[in-house]
Protein backbone atom coordinates (compact mmCIF):
# COMPACT_ATOMS: atom_id res chain seq x y z
CA UNK A 1 0.00 0.00 0.00
CA UNK A 2 1.01 3.45 -0.58
CA UNK A 3 0.25 6.88 0.90
CA UNK A 4 1.07 10.15 -0.73
CA UNK A 5 1.42 13.30 1.51
CA UNK A 6 0.19 16.64 1.09
CA UNK A 7 1.69 19.02 3.19
CA UNK A 8 -0.52 22.23 2.25
CA UNK A 9 -3.77 23.62 3.63
CA UNK A 10 -5.80 27.25 3.27
CA UNK A 11 -5.60 27.46 7.21
CA UNK A 12 -5.06 26.13 10.47
CA UNK A 13 -7.49 24.02 12.21
CA UNK A 14 -8.00 24.65 16.10
CA UNK A 15 -6.72 21.26 17.14
CA UNK A 16 -4.58 20.11 13.83
CA UNK A 17 -1.06 19.14 14.70
CA UNK A 18 -0.38 17.03 11.45
CA UNK A 19 2.44 17.91 9.50
CA UNK A 20 0.31 21.00 7.06
CA UNK A 21 1.62 24.32 6.49
CA UNK A 22 -0.33 27.88 5.60
CA UNK A 23 0.81 30.36 2.34
CA UNK A 24 3.50 27.77 0.96
CA UNK A 25 1.45 27.40 -2.35
CA UNK A 26 4.30 28.41 -4.51
CA UNK A 27 6.04 25.42 -3.45
CA UNK A 28 3.52 22.81 -4.92
CA UNK A 29 4.96 22.25 -8.45
CA UNK A 30 8.38 22.08 -6.84
CA UNK A 31 7.07 19.55 -4.23
CA UNK A 32 5.38 17.35 -6.86
CA UNK A 33 8.42 17.23 -9.26
CA UNK A 34 9.90 15.80 -6.03
CA UNK A 35 7.17 13.46 -5.34
CA UNK A 36 7.31 11.88 -8.79
CA UNK A 37 11.18 11.52 -8.28
CA UNK A 38 10.68 9.56 -5.01
CA UNK A 39 8.05 7.31 -5.94
CA UNK A 40 10.75 6.63 -8.90
CA UNK A 41 13.42 6.26 -6.81
CA UNK A 42 12.16 3.65 -4.51
CA UNK A 43 9.87 1.91 -7.19
CA UNK A 44 9.80 -1.99 -6.37
CA UNK A 45 7.57 -3.79 -9.19
CA UNK A 46 7.95 -6.73 -7.15
CA UNK A 47 5.57 -4.93 -4.33
CA UNK A 48 1.89 -5.31 -4.88
CA UNK A 49 0.08 -2.28 -4.71
CA UNK A 50 -4.03 -2.79 -3.34
CA UNK A 51 -4.32 0.40 -1.93
CA UNK A 52 -3.35 3.63 -2.58
CA UNK A 53 -4.39 7.23 -0.07
CA UNK A 54 -3.67 10.66 -0.60
CA UNK A 55 -3.95 12.85 2.81
CA UNK A 56 -2.85 15.66 4.09
CA UNK A 57 -3.32 18.32 4.33
CA UNK A 58 -5.19 19.07 1.68
CA UNK A 59 -4.30 17.03 -1.58
CA UNK A 60 -6.55 18.45 -3.92
CA UNK A 61 -4.30 21.87 -3.32
CA UNK A 62 -2.10 20.06 -5.78
CA UNK A 63 -4.44 20.28 -8.90
CA UNK A 64 -5.75 17.91 -11.15
CA UNK A 65 -2.54 17.96 -13.25
CA UNK A 66 -0.14 17.26 -10.73
CA UNK A 67 -2.49 14.55 -8.97
CA UNK A 68 -2.18 12.88 -12.44
CA UNK A 69 1.23 12.96 -12.89
CA UNK A 70 2.00 11.69 -9.88
CA UNK A 71 -0.95 8.53 -10.12
CA UNK A 72 0.74 7.94 -13.61
CA UNK A 73 4.24 7.37 -11.59
CA UNK A 74 2.96 4.97 -9.28
CA UNK A 75 1.36 3.16 -11.97
CA UNK A 76 4.39 2.95 -13.85
CA UNK A 77 6.68 2.27 -11.31
CA UNK A 78 4.56 -0.01 -9.54
CA UNK A 79 2.60 -3.30 -10.18
CA UNK A 80 -1.02 -1.81 -8.96
CA UNK A 81 -4.28 -3.86 -8.43
CA UNK A 82 -6.55 -3.88 -11.13
CA UNK A 83 -8.76 -3.70 -8.40
CA UNK A 84 -6.83 -0.86 -6.31
CA UNK A 85 -8.95 1.15 -3.79
CA UNK A 86 -7.64 4.75 -4.08
CA UNK A 87 -8.89 7.21 -1.60
CA UNK A 88 -8.63 10.93 -1.27
CA UNK A 89 -9.04 13.29 1.20
CA UNK A 90 -10.60 16.58 0.67
CA UNK A 91 -12.43 19.33 2.60
CA UNK A 92 -16.08 20.13 2.10
CA UNK A 93 -15.29 24.09 0.58
CA UNK A 94 -12.88 22.50 -1.87
CA UNK A 95 -15.00 20.16 -3.88
CA UNK A 96 -17.05 20.50 -6.84
CA UNK A 97 -18.91 18.57 -9.70
CA UNK A 98 -16.41 19.04 -12.32
CA UNK A 99 -13.29 18.36 -10.17
CA UNK A 100 -14.20 15.31 -8.55
CA UNK A 101 -15.15 13.90 -11.59
CA UNK A 102 -12.13 14.65 -12.94
CA UNK A 103 -10.56 13.08 -9.93
CA UNK A 104 -12.77 10.22 -10.44
CA UNK A 105 -11.59 9.46 -14.32
CA UNK A 106 -8.01 9.83 -12.53
CA UNK A 107 -8.82 6.49 -11.01
CA UNK A 108 -9.80 7.72 -7.56
CA UNK A 109 -12.66 5.84 -6.23
CA UNK A 110 -12.94 6.59 -2.85
CA UNK A 111 -13.34 10.21 -1.27
CA UNK A 112 -12.83 10.86 2.49
CA UNK A 113 -14.84 14.25 3.50
CA UNK A 114 -13.27 16.44 6.32
CA UNK A 115 -16.87 17.41 7.58
CA UNK A 116 -15.98 16.85 11.26
CA UNK A 117 -19.56 18.74 12.47
CA UNK A 118 -23.23 19.57 11.13
CA UNK A 119 -23.49 22.30 14.04
CA UNK A 120 -22.35 25.87 12.64
CA UNK A 121 -20.44 27.33 15.52
CA UNK A 122 -18.45 24.28 16.48
CA UNK A 123 -17.02 24.63 12.72
CA UNK A 124 -16.34 27.79 13.52
CA UNK A 125 -14.06 26.97 17.14
CA UNK A 126 -12.52 24.61 14.96
CA UNK A 127 -11.78 26.69 12.49
CA UNK A 128 -12.98 24.90 9.71
CA UNK A 129 -13.59 27.04 6.25
CA UNK A 130 -17.03 25.31 5.53
CA UNK A 131 -20.70 25.18 6.99
CA UNK A 132 -23.07 22.99 8.15
CA UNK A 133 -25.20 23.32 4.80
CA UNK A 134 -21.76 23.14 2.53
CA UNK A 135 -20.59 19.87 3.83
CA UNK A 136 -24.04 18.56 2.92
CA UNK A 137 -23.72 20.18 -0.16
CA UNK A 138 -19.48 18.34 -0.99
CA UNK A 139 -21.24 15.29 0.00
CA UNK A 140 -24.27 15.51 -2.76
CA UNK A 141 -21.51 16.22 -5.13
CA UNK A 142 -19.41 13.55 -4.61
CA UNK A 143 -22.54 11.23 -5.39
CA UNK A 144 -23.09 13.27 -8.63
CA UNK A 145 -19.55 13.05 -9.31
CA UNK A 146 -20.14 9.18 -9.58
CA UNK A 147 -18.31 8.30 -5.99
CA UNK A 148 -20.10 5.87 -4.40
CA UNK A 149 -17.47 5.22 -1.38
CA UNK A 150 -17.76 8.20 0.61
CA UNK A 151 -16.65 8.72 3.74
CA UNK A 152 -17.47 11.11 6.40
CA UNK A 153 -15.00 12.40 9.27
CA UNK A 154 -16.59 13.71 12.41
CA UNK A 155 -15.41 14.83 15.36
CA UNK A 156 -17.34 14.63 19.16
CA UNK A 157 -16.15 15.55 22.62
CA UNK A 158 -16.04 19.22 21.22
CA UNK A 159 -16.21 22.05 23.80
CA UNK A 160 -19.67 22.95 24.87
CA UNK A 161 -20.97 19.64 23.35
CA UNK A 162 -23.51 18.31 24.76
CA UNK A 163 -24.73 14.55 24.66
CA UNK A 164 -27.56 15.37 22.75
CA UNK A 165 -26.06 17.54 20.40
CA UNK A 166 -23.49 14.58 19.58
CA UNK A 167 -26.73 12.56 18.86
CA UNK A 168 -27.85 14.90 17.02
CA UNK A 169 -25.09 14.89 14.77
CA UNK A 170 -24.89 11.19 14.36
CA UNK A 171 -29.23 11.16 13.17
CA UNK A 172 -27.33 14.06 10.46
CA UNK A 173 -24.63 11.66 9.10
CA UNK A 174 -26.84 8.32 9.09
CA UNK A 175 -29.22 10.33 7.13
CA UNK A 176 -27.12 11.49 4.34
CA UNK A 177 -26.47 7.56 4.33
CA UNK A 178 -22.57 7.44 3.67
CA UNK A 179 -20.57 4.21 3.11
CA UNK A 180 -18.36 5.08 5.93
CA UNK A 181 -18.38 7.12 8.65
CA UNK A 182 -15.07 7.95 11.01
CA UNK A 183 -15.77 9.27 14.65
CA UNK A 184 -13.21 10.33 16.68
CA UNK A 185 -12.92 11.82 20.14
CA UNK A 186 -11.44 15.59 19.72
CA UNK A 187 -7.45 15.20 20.52
CA UNK A 188 -5.75 17.56 22.35
CA UNK A 189 -2.10 17.76 21.26
CA UNK A 190 0.57 20.01 22.47
CA UNK A 191 1.65 22.80 20.68
CA UNK A 192 -1.57 23.10 18.82
CA UNK A 193 -4.08 26.55 19.45
CA UNK A 194 -6.10 24.23 21.42
CA UNK A 195 -3.84 22.89 24.05
CA UNK A 196 -3.10 26.12 24.90
CA UNK A 197 -6.75 27.81 25.12
CA UNK A 198 -7.50 24.62 27.22
CA UNK A 199 -4.31 25.31 29.04
CA UNK A 200 -5.07 28.67 30.00
CA UNK A 201 -8.48 27.75 31.05
CA UNK A 202 -10.49 29.67 28.21
CA UNK A 203 -12.14 26.89 27.36
CA UNK A 204 -12.88 23.12 28.92
CA UNK A 205 -13.65 20.41 26.37
CA UNK A 206 -16.56 17.41 28.05
CA UNK A 207 -15.43 15.22 30.90
CA UNK A 208 -14.21 11.88 30.99
CA UNK A 209 -17.80 10.49 31.64
CA UNK A 210 -19.53 12.96 29.00
CA UNK A 211 -17.02 11.82 26.65
CA UNK A 212 -17.27 8.22 27.40
CA UNK A 213 -21.04 8.31 27.01
CA UNK A 214 -20.51 10.32 23.52
CA UNK A 215 -18.33 7.41 22.63
CA UNK A 216 -20.92 4.82 23.96
CA UNK A 217 -23.93 6.31 21.58
CA UNK A 218 -21.77 6.25 18.63
CA UNK A 219 -21.03 2.85 18.83
CA UNK A 220 -24.33 1.62 20.09
CA UNK A 221 -26.09 4.23 17.22
CA UNK A 222 -23.80 3.12 14.14
CA UNK A 223 -23.59 -0.40 14.77
CA UNK A 224 -27.20 -0.16 14.57
CA UNK A 225 -26.79 1.23 10.88
CA UNK A 226 -23.30 -0.14 10.23
CA UNK A 227 -20.73 -2.95 10.34
CA UNK A 228 -18.40 -1.61 13.32
CA UNK A 229 -15.32 -3.16 12.35
CA UNK A 230 -12.46 -0.81 14.37
CA UNK A 231 -13.08 1.31 17.42
CA UNK A 232 -13.79 4.45 15.34
CA UNK A 233 -14.83 3.18 12.31
CA UNK A 234 -18.00 2.34 10.53
CA UNK A 235 -18.81 0.62 7.04
CA UNK A 236 -21.75 -0.24 4.60
CA UNK A 237 -20.51 -4.01 4.68
CA UNK A 238 -17.92 -4.29 1.74
CA UNK A 239 -16.96 -0.56 1.92
CA UNK A 240 -14.33 -0.69 4.95
CA UNK A 241 -11.27 1.17 4.12
CA UNK A 242 -9.36 -1.65 2.55
CA UNK A 243 -5.68 0.75 2.80
CA UNK A 244 -6.62 1.74 7.08
CA UNK A 245 -7.39 -2.64 7.35
CA UNK A 246 -3.65 -2.80 5.98
CA UNK A 247 -2.07 -0.98 9.03
CA UNK A 248 -3.97 -2.24 11.13
CA UNK A 249 -3.10 -5.83 10.09
CA UNK A 250 0.11 -4.86 10.21
CA UNK A 251 1.38 -4.91 6.48
CA UNK A 252 4.28 -2.99 5.01
CA UNK A 253 3.84 0.29 3.61
CA UNK A 254 5.15 2.94 1.70
CA UNK A 255 4.78 5.98 2.37
CA UNK A 256 6.05 9.58 0.47
CA UNK A 257 6.22 13.43 0.75
CA UNK A 258 7.39 15.42 3.67
CA UNK A 259 7.13 13.57 7.01
CA UNK A 260 5.57 10.25 5.48
CA UNK A 261 6.17 7.10 7.25
CA UNK A 262 7.21 3.69 5.64
CA UNK A 263 7.20 0.21 7.13
CA UNK A 264 9.05 -2.28 5.08
CA UNK A 265 10.83 -5.64 5.81
CA UNK A 266 10.61 -4.78 9.69
CA UNK A 267 12.39 -1.20 9.39
CA UNK A 268 10.28 1.70 9.90
CA UNK A 269 11.92 5.00 8.38
CA UNK A 270 10.26 8.83 7.99
CA UNK A 271 10.89 11.55 5.48
CA UNK A 272 11.94 14.77 6.45
CA UNK A 273 9.01 16.73 7.42
CA UNK A 274 9.46 20.45 6.43
CA UNK A 275 8.38 20.27 2.49
CA UNK A 276 11.55 22.90 1.60
CA UNK A 277 14.09 20.52 3.38
CA UNK A 278 12.18 17.48 1.32
CA UNK A 279 12.24 18.96 -1.74
CA UNK A 280 15.73 20.07 -1.10
CA UNK A 281 17.07 16.54 0.30
CA UNK A 282 15.39 14.91 -2.96
CA UNK A 283 17.16 16.86 -5.57
CA UNK A 284 20.30 16.65 -3.75
CA UNK A 285 20.28 12.99 -3.01
CA UNK A 286 17.56 10.77 -4.19
CA UNK A 287 16.34 10.49 -0.91
CA UNK A 288 14.90 12.27 2.42
CA UNK A 289 14.64 9.77 5.10
CA UNK A 290 15.14 11.89 8.55
CA UNK A 291 14.92 8.84 10.44
CA UNK A 292 15.20 5.22 11.02
CA UNK A 293 14.06 2.50 13.15
CA UNK A 294 14.69 -1.19 13.32
CA UNK A 295 11.26 -3.41 14.31
CA UNK A 296 12.16 -5.97 16.44
CA UNK A 297 10.41 -8.91 17.38
CA UNK A 298 9.24 -7.00 20.83
CA UNK A 299 7.92 -4.33 19.00
CA UNK A 300 6.61 -6.35 16.13
CA UNK A 301 4.40 -8.34 19.03
CA UNK A 302 3.38 -5.32 20.72
CA UNK A 303 2.02 -3.66 17.76
CA UNK A 304 0.26 -6.97 16.58
CA UNK A 305 -1.65 -6.95 20.04
CA UNK A 306 -2.25 -3.20 19.85
CA UNK A 307 -3.43 -2.90 16.25
CA UNK A 308 -5.35 -6.23 16.24
CA UNK A 309 -7.52 -5.15 19.76
CA UNK A 310 -8.46 -1.91 17.70
CA UNK A 311 -10.47 -4.19 15.42
CA UNK A 312 -13.94 -4.95 16.47
CA UNK A 313 -13.22 -8.53 15.90
CA UNK A 314 -10.05 -8.75 17.64
CA UNK A 315 -7.11 -11.58 16.16
CA UNK A 316 -6.91 -15.05 16.49
CA UNK A 317 -4.08 -15.53 19.25
CA UNK A 318 -2.90 -18.63 16.82
CA UNK A 319 -2.04 -16.46 13.98
CA UNK A 320 -0.17 -14.28 16.52
CA UNK A 321 1.75 -17.48 18.44
CA UNK A 322 2.75 -18.62 14.91
CA UNK A 323 3.81 -15.25 13.62
CA UNK A 324 6.29 -14.58 16.66
CA UNK A 325 6.72 -18.23 18.41
CA UNK A 326 5.47 -17.33 21.80
CA UNK A 327 2.90 -18.28 23.82
CA UNK A 328 0.69 -15.70 24.17
CA UNK A 329 -1.48 -16.53 27.02
CA UNK A 330 1.69 -17.65 29.41
CA UNK A 331 3.22 -13.84 28.88
CA UNK A 332 0.03 -11.73 29.25
CA UNK A 333 -0.66 -13.84 31.91
CA UNK A 334 -1.46 -11.68 34.72
CA UNK A 335 -2.80 -8.76 31.90
CA UNK A 336 -5.41 -11.49 30.86
CA UNK A 337 -6.58 -12.06 34.42
CA UNK A 338 -6.79 -8.23 34.97
CA UNK A 339 -8.34 -7.27 31.53
CA UNK A 340 -11.06 -10.03 31.70
CA UNK A 341 -11.79 -9.97 35.17
CA UNK A 342 -12.74 -6.14 34.49
CA UNK A 343 -14.95 -6.84 31.61
CA UNK A 344 -12.20 -4.81 29.52
CA UNK A 345 -11.02 -8.04 26.70
CA UNK A 346 -12.41 -11.46 25.41
CA UNK A 347 -9.35 -13.31 26.14
CA UNK A 348 -10.26 -16.86 24.36
CA UNK A 349 -9.36 -18.30 21.02
CA UNK A 350 -9.97 -14.98 19.73
CA UNK A 351 -8.87 -11.58 21.65
CA UNK A 352 -10.96 -8.62 21.37
CA UNK A 353 -12.17 -5.62 23.74
CA UNK A 354 -15.60 -6.16 25.20
CA UNK A 355 -17.90 -2.95 24.43
CA UNK A 356 -16.51 -1.76 27.76
CA UNK A 357 -13.17 -2.11 27.33
CA UNK A 358 -14.02 -0.09 23.61
CA UNK A 359 -14.16 3.04 25.54
CA UNK A 360 -11.14 2.93 27.34
CA UNK A 361 -9.30 0.97 24.53
CA UNK A 362 -5.72 3.18 25.11
CA UNK A 363 -5.15 2.59 28.65
CA UNK A 364 -6.35 -1.58 27.77
CA UNK A 365 -3.91 -1.46 24.81
CA UNK A 366 -0.77 0.01 27.21
CA UNK A 367 -1.31 -2.96 29.11
CA UNK A 368 0.56 -4.93 26.24
CA UNK A 369 3.05 -2.14 25.47
S1 LIG B 1 -7.84 20.72 7.07
FE1 LIG B 1 -7.04 18.89 8.11
S2 LIG B 1 -4.85 18.90 7.76
FE2 LIG B 1 -5.61 20.95 7.25
S3 LIG B 1 -5.34 22.14 9.10
FE3 LIG B 1 -7.42 21.32 9.18
S4 LIG B 1 -7.24 19.36 10.29
FE4 LIG B 1 -5.17 19.99 9.68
Amino acid sequence: MIYVHTPFCASKCIYCDFNTYVGREEMIDDYTAALVKEIRARSDSRLKISTIYFGGGNPLKLGVVNLSRIMRTVRKYYSVDKNVEISLEANPEDVNTSLLTECSDLGFNRLSLGIQSFDDKKLIFLRRRHTAKEAVSAYNVALEAGFDNVNIDLIFGLPGQSVEEWRRELKQVVALEPSHVSAYGLSVEPGTPLYAAIKKGNISIPDEENQARMMEITHNYLSGVYHHYEISNFARCGFECRHNLNYWLGRDYLGFGAGAYSCLNNRRFCNIFKPESYIRAIFNGGDAIAATETLTKEIRLAESIFLGLRLVDGFRVTDIEEKFHCDLRKRYELVIERLSAGNLLEADKVWRLTDRGRLVADAVMSEFV
